[in-house]
């Protein structure tokens, strides 16, 4: 069992931090954690043995578990790290175990649906601190955690009107010492903010590689072939989790279709613009667009 322990006494913000679910977001959480030198000891839970060994020997955890009651005994802070449609249900499970006075954070791109799910659980003397790490690839498991993932990226904290200001201090801590910046904001507002510029995008992605999936023959070949002329960036987001985006584009469904709606408006709108060849239009419309690249750029979020 790896021996890894914090560098330095002094930045200790937790003795003993259980991750339920130790992929990408877990994993990397850990391995950012360590280097920070944050934490002493890492419990991480799964329920394949293959997760388990995979976070042991990649130095990611201390320890390995796939009990919920064992991996949260004595944590001082809980990170649930898992698709968001199990979050309820882990919250239930963990409720009894969790030592007075913990933390418990999440990590879910949906803020309003894992509060509704999780909050009923928590007991009393213990704080709940919901956030999302606006940061990610499109691959998934512990193998795939690195401890630079959230550098200079966004962390959205959530926190419900009664969360302790002095918890949702120290998760802001811990997330900044992580390398990331912090902002808080309502859940609603968050669900929002993220079906405009994570959720929409998402189901573009897997729209466009899904037609291009049904795509006949000759021509389905080709799309491969000349990837490089687009296609290739959207197939990169469209290789995302699939159980991870079911769970997102349910749990923040009416977000979703509100904002799909105005896109689907905004579509047919282009569509008139070429179908009557309108270049003013729709050169208008790409200078603008390219604004936004360079706005991005500027904020280093590229
Ligand atoms: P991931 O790489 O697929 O990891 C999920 C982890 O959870 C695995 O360790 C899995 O291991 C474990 N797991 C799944 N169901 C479990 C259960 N019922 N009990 C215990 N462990 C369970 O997923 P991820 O990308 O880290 O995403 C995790 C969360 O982060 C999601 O809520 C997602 O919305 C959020 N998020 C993701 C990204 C991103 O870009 N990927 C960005 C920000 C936030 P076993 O299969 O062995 O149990």
């Amino acid at each position: 069992m790896p021996k890894a322990k914090s560098k330095s006494k002094k930045t200790v913000l937790f003795d003993r931090v259980a991750f339920i679910g130790i992929g990408l977001i877990g994993a990397s959480m850990a391995l950012a954690m360590r280097r920070a030198g944050l934490v002493r000891t890492v419990v991480a839970c799964a329920r394949r043995p293959k997760t388990r060994k995979a976070a042991l020997d990649l130095g990611i955890a201390n320890e390995v578990t796939k009990d919920y009651a064992k991996a949260v005994a004595g944590a001082d802070l809980v990170v649930i790290a898992t698709p968001v449609s199990t979050n309820g249900a882990i919250a239930k499970a963990i409720a009894a175990h969790l030592k007075p006075g913990a933390i418990v954070t999440d990590v879910g791109s949906v803020k309003q649906a894992v509060i509704d799910a999780v909050a009923p659980h928590i007991p009393k003397g213990v704080h709940f601190v919901p956030g999302h790490p606006i940061a990610g690839t499109e691959h998934s498991g512990p193998e795939s955690g690195f401890a630079e993932l959230f550098d200079n990226r966004w962390t959205i904290l959530t926190p419900l009107p009664r969360t302790s200001p002095k918890a949702v201090a120290k998760v802001a801590d811990m997330w900044r010492k992580m390398g990331a910046k912090v902002d808080t904001m309502k859940p609603d507002h968050h669900d929002m903010v993220l079906a405009i510029t994570s959720h929409l995008p998402h189901l573009c992605a897997y729209t466009v590689v899904g037609t291009a999936t049904d795509l006949a023959g000759d021509l389905q070949q080709e799309v491969i072939k000349y990837s490089a002329s687009g296609f290739r960036d959207f197939t990169r987001v469209a290789a995302s989790d699939p159980v991870m985006w079911r769970d997102i584009f349910l749990s923040n469904r009416d977000a979703v279709l509100d904002i799909l709606q105005r896109f689907t408006e905004d579509l047919a709108g282009m569509q008139k613009h070429i179908r009557r060849g309108d270049g003013e239009a729709l050169e208008k419309m790409f200078t603008r667009t390219r604004a936004i690249r360079r706005g991005i750029i500027e904020a280093k979020q590229a």
